[in-house]
């Protein structure tokens, strides 16, 4: 069922530092370039911020929904009611400790504190090369590439929950596996303390060049898209059997799957959530007929239809 749109006619934050927005078409702040418009975007600079827009969100009762640079969403067409915490404009903090160790608040761009630790000569991240995500989304999706993983880096985290209590969790906890950690529900990432390995620049140079030298299919397509639709089953490929199954370039409206990768849905100007949902469905059905294999999302769906 549809819930009412939220309105906020006290919302008044005196302390407030960040920006908040009303109505916000949450198409303009997700990569795919699809999704209906949130009720409230705030965009907390600090802590305090957050900490402020939780224990509101929690008094009122209001949903609340986190995205860092929202690479990996899929927003349905009605938008969504509630709060969404944007946390890309800050919580850009990057601390050095010791020889192998740094700290980076959950706004950073994985790929910048990748080319970073490139330039201290820090190996752990090259497999970050091409992966547009913020240091919060990428720790949750244990975002990873050829054979490397955030789960690799990490040693702990701190986050926030829904009443604004800070929590520490430490790697073994949170329990990562492929594309994902067991973080508890409504706990909001603020920062991650990776651990890396001193090695040479020139080697971990020529790594991220080799990542990057993978990626040219994907690369090729120059659509807004989400990345991988699919999570790859296990010892196979969802782009393969995708292309297997001949469904590369098939189109609903607006929505194609990708003729450069299988895995890939792109928004050819003016796809609908429904589109590429109807796209997911197909791909699933055929895959599942075809091969006996089910299919999992990689990507959140979230929102209303
Ligand atoms: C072109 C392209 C290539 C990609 N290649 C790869 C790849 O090779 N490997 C890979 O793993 N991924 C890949 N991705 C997907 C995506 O970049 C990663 O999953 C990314 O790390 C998600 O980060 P984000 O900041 O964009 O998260 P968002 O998309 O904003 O959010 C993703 C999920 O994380 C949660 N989240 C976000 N921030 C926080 C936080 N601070 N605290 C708690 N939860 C949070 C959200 O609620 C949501 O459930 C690719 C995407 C694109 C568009």
């Amino acid at each position: 069922m549809m819930q009412a749109q939220i309105s906020f006619p006290n919302l008044s934050f005196p302390d407030f530092k960040g920006r908040i927005l009303f109505d916000v078409p949450m198409k303009d702040y997700i990569s795919i370039k699809i999704g209906g418009p949130a009720d409230v975007m705030v965009f907390p600079k600090d802590a305090d911020d957050l900490i402020a827009i939780l224990k509101f969100a929690s008094n009122k009762g209001f949903p609340v929904f986190v995205m860092g640079s929202g690479t990996n969403l899929l927003v349905r067409d009605n938008g969504i009611r509630g709060i969404v915490i944007n946390l890309s404009d800050d919580f850009h903090e990057i601390v050095w400790t010791g020889d192998d160790k740094v700290t980076a608040g959950a706004g950073v761009r994985l790929m910048e504190l990748a080319n970073l630790c490139r330039d201290k000569g820090l190996s752990g991240l090259e497999f970050a090369v091409g992966i547009p995500g913020a240091i919060g989304g990428s720790v949750f999706m244990n975002a990873g590439a050829y054979g490397g993983e955030m789960k690799d880096v990490v040693e702990k985290i701190e986050a926030v929950d829904i009443k604004g209590q800070t929590h520490t969790f430490d790697k073994a906890s949170l329990k990562f596996s492929y594309r994902k950690c067991e973080l508890p529900a409504d706990m909001i990432i603020t920062k991650a303390y990776l651990r890396l390995q001193k090695g040479s620049p020139d080697e971990i140079k020529k790594r991220m060049k080799e990542c990057k030298d993978k990626r040219k299919a994907t690369r090729a397509i120059n659509l807004s898209n989400a990345g991988s639709i699919f999570k790859n089953p296990q010892g196979s490929s969802a782009g393969m059997l995708i292309e297997e199954s001949g469904l590369k370039g098939v189109k609903i409206g607006g929505a194609q799957i990708s003729e450069a990768h299988g895995n890939y849905i792109v928004n050819l100007g003016n796809a609908s959530a429904r589109d590429v949902l109807a796209l997911i469905a197909i791909a699933r059905d055929k895959i599942f007929k075809i091969k006996g294999i089910l299919l999992e999302t990689e990507i959140k769906v979230i929102g209303e239809d």
